[in-house]
């Protein structure tokens, strides 16, 4: 199913997965068993990302039909520019609707790590919003997903300016925006409300990681340009070695974050999971049992 049906049609909130692809053939037998485990917490959709300089290419397609075709999960590739020409992308396209996939994130990607400047393919694309014109152009029938920064994109001019090229994303096909992971509520807000303005109608589905390990979340909100709030960093300062209790915070906080979020009319939520189930599962689980809606399983 198009996830854009998925959110139109919905009763309930839609929650989602990403997960990336491991690099062995035991770390996808791996992964596959964590994806059926969280099936059973019957997720809208799950996700599967695109390694830098699309690295993953083949695993990423192999995965995502997998858990289609095979575990029977609603799933959506992720797909960026990174040193692929347009041919390599209509290439992996064709697979990809080739395999029965009906959705797709286009992404323009990160720069090569080491690199600070994002510098496109000579045969390439250079923003999303062209990948996500190609989508349209070559398979007009794929539901087209796009990234949203409620802090901005690290490279954006200013936020206006980064608001506007999402606005020119969806007005090119995105039927539905997945937020940049954040910490605190206020940043999806004020987001959300700053896309209306400017007339982004699409479902804006916040982007959620559970915290395991202080010193990889404090490293991948430093590369996306998120903030730890003042408060969630001195609770998470004496967990600093202790990943069991950062966890525990983690779920705590994500928690919180979701229950807001849901009460004040968020269609859903996807939760970058890092490949790993128990925290993911833990905050579903609170979820359903505090919320008012419930599910049958
Ligand atoms: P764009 O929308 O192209 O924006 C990138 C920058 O260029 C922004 O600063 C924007 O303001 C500016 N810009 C946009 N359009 C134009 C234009 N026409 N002219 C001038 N400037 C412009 N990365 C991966 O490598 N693999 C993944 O699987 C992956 N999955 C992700 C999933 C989600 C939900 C999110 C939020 C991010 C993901 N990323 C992934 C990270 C993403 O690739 C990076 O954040 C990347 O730096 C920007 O990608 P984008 O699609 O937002 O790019």
């Amino acid at each position: 199913m198009r996830i854009a049906n998925l959110f139109a049609t919905r009763t309930e909130p839609v929650f989602s997965f990403e997960f990336f692809p491991p690099q062995t053939d035991e770390g996808r037998d791996a992964l596959l068993r964590t994806v059926s485990e969280l099936g059973a917490l019957r997720p809208g959709f799950v996700s599967v990302t695109y390694g830098a300089g699309g690295s993953t290419r083949d695993r990423t397609i192999e995965l995502v039909s997998t858990i289609k075709n095979s575990i029977g999960l609603e799933a959506m590739a992720h797909l960026t520019c990174v040193g692929s020409s347009r041919d390599d992308l209509r290439t992996v396209l064709d697979r990809l609707s080739a395999a029965g996939i009906e959705n797709v994130i286009a992404l323009r990607g990160d720069p090569p790590r080491g690199a600070t400047t994002f510098v496109p393919h000579a045969g390439g694309l250079a923003h999303a919003s062209d990948l996500i014109e190609m989508i349209r152009d070559r398979c007009p029938a794929l539901c087209i997903a796009a990234a949203g920064y409620p802090e901005t994109h690290v490279e954006a001019t200013s936020a206006e300016e980064d608001l506007a090229y999402l606005a020119l994303k969806v007005r090119r096909g995105a039927e539905v925006v997945i937020t940049q992971l954040f910490f605190e509520n206020s940043r999806y807000f004020d987001f959300v409300s700053r896309a209306r303005a400017v007339g982004i109608t699409t479902p804006i589905v916040p982007g959620i990681m559970p915290i395991t390990n202080v010193a990889q979340i404090e490293r991948f909100t430093k590369m996306c340009g998120a903030s730890i709030p003042s408060s969630l960093r001195l609770r998470l300062e004496p967990a600093r070695n202790d990943p069991e209790a950062a966890a525990r915070i983690g779920v705590e906080h994500a928690v919180a974050q979701c229950e807001e979020l849901l009460k004040r009319g968020a269609p859903g939520v996807h939760f970058y999971t890092l490949n790993r189930s128990g925290s993911t599962r833990d905050i579903l689980v609170t979820l359903m049992r505090s919320l008012p809606w419930r599910r049958a399983s």
